[in-house]
């Protein structure tokens, strides 16, 4: 018999989208300010009319989704259309949501509700953004509108979509806006997030007891370049600890552990009713003193790991292996919030899908207690400092015509949907490459379960 790997009955598939990537024309957000100067984004891109949401083409991207059997949408809300100058709510940005969030349900699929996806309304980053010591109160009251207002249409919440990459590539790296290179910042900035994140966690379950609010969390593995030597060692460790365990620990235990600084926030203690992973790839860490802002390390995809055809993504399946290894401590259910890669030519998605689903299943089959998995993304969206550089959909754009095209991936991942598994006949015709070697696998080793 060849073999079937079936996932749980119940699992939630979907894809995952961000109100900026794809809604166009968001005059308010720092994002739009950030575009517009000069050097900012790559080829001095726009996002323009992205994928044109605002403008109503959610409906027919929403009926792709479901007509390729997906039962989620992961999107957001963004808070420079709500909250366009502080304190002043708009009430027709929020009936819009409405009607995008009844649109979703009315085709079958469950929204998962992102608050804050890297944007912010260009008033708060006019008034030092993340690093404002009011931050955590002003995005409170903003969760209270949006929760109080559309809470009847949703109850899995996201309150910030990674919060360790909004602090590093915003503040330290200076890659997103306010453009900051100071590692402090960064840290700060992580602090402010974790507390924003548990004041909104508070209040989305006192206006919705029964909501399952989580984190998006980014884990990127990150390995010593030279096993054996204890600098790479010890460098991997501290980036590891400070990028991809702080955030989720901190709304475990109330402590944030930053370097050389521990941060009580009593108020965090707890606030996560599932835990939202973000797994794209992983990298390996080298001992650098003069990278002071990365922690001392430079890091790099692994030597042999197969790579997207812009060379931005790595696939390592591996780390997926060890990230949903490590979430598992959190003993909370988990949930995929994101995965996937850039590929316009959609040859290498179609392995990087397998390979990833693959090793799911295998975690899952090992105990894991994975409750969803959403694809990044639905359709190419505006892909931040590399702007339309980057196509992580499965429906190619072409931003200009707002032209849809279905990528084979369409239908790989639709197949999985539907059938709930993953079939050896399905790797053979979308993939040939990753059953060979999980046969191989098996064949070497007949107690093995596959872990490519
Ligand atoms: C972000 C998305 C982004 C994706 C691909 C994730 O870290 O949440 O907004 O498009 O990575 O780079």
């Amino acid at each position: 018999m060849p073999p079937t790997w079936a996932f749980p009955e119940g699992f939630l598939w979907g894809t995952a989208t961000a109100s900026y990537q794809v809604e166009g024309d968001n005059a308010n957000s720092d994002w739009w300010h950030w575009e517009a100067q000069p050097g900012r984004i790559r080829g001095g891109d726009r996002s323009g009319k992205a994928c044109d949401w605002w403008g109503g083409r959610w409906a027919e991207d929403l009926d792709r989704a479901a007509d390729a059997g997906q039962k989620a949408l992961r999107l957001s809300i963004e808070w420079s259309r709500i909250e366009p100058e502080p304190g002043r709510w708009d009430p027709a940005a929020l009936a819009y949501y409405r009607e995008i969030l009844l649109g979703a349900r009315s085709r079958g699929l469950t929204p998962i509700v992102t608050l804050h996806h890297f944007t912010n309304p260009q008033w708060l980053t006019e008034r030092d953004g993340w690093l404002n010591a009011e931050v955590a109160v002003l995005f409170e009251r903003y969760v209270h509108q949006v929760v109080s207002q559309l809470g009847d249409l949703a109850d899995l919440w996201i309150t910030v979509n990674e919060p360790n990459v909004l602090a590093y590539s915003g503040y330290a790296a200076g890659v997103f806006p306010p453009g900051h290179t100071n590692l402090g910042h960064a840290l700060q900035v992580m602090v402010n997030l974790m507390q924003a994140h548990a004041a909104a966690y508070h209040t989305i379950h006192s206006l919705q007891p029964s909501a399952q609010v989580g984190l998006a969390h980014h884990v990127r593995g990150m390995q010593p370049e030279r096993p054996h030597c204890p600098l790479d060692r010890l460098v991997a460790w501290a980036r590891s600890a400070t990028f991809n365990e702080a955030c989720p620990r901190a709304a475990q235990d109330g402590i944030l552990r930053l370097p050389g600084r521990r941060v009580t926030i009593p108020e965090a203690v707890g606030t996560q009713d599932f835990f939202g992973l973000n797994y794209y790839t992983t990298e390996v860490a080298r001992f650098d003193p003069r990278a002071w802002n990365e922690l001392m390390a430079r890091s790099q995809y692994p030597p042999g790991a197969g790579r997207s055809p812009n060379g931005f993504m790595a696939s390592v399946p591996a780390g997926f292996a060890h990230a949903l290894q490590w979430a598992r401590r959190f003993r909370l259910p988990i949930l995929i919030t994101e995965n996937g890669t850039e590929d316009p030519g959609d040859d290498f998605r179609l392995g990087y899908v397998l390979e990833h689903l693959h090793c799911l299943w295998n975690e899952i089959d090992m105990g894991a207690p994975v409750t969803g998995y959403m694809h990044w993304t639905l359709v190419d969206n505006f892909e931040w400092a590399e702007g339309w550089n980057l196509r992580f959909g499965l429906w190619a754009l072409d931003p200009r015509t707002q032209q849809r095209t279905r990528r084979r991936s369409v239908d790989l991942y639709a197949e999985v949907c539907r059938s709930n598994s993953l079939t050896a006949d399905l790797m053979d015709r979308y993939a040939p490459q990753v059953l060979e070697r999980l046969l191989g696998q098996m064949k070497a080793d007949p107690g093995a379960r596959g872990q490519l």
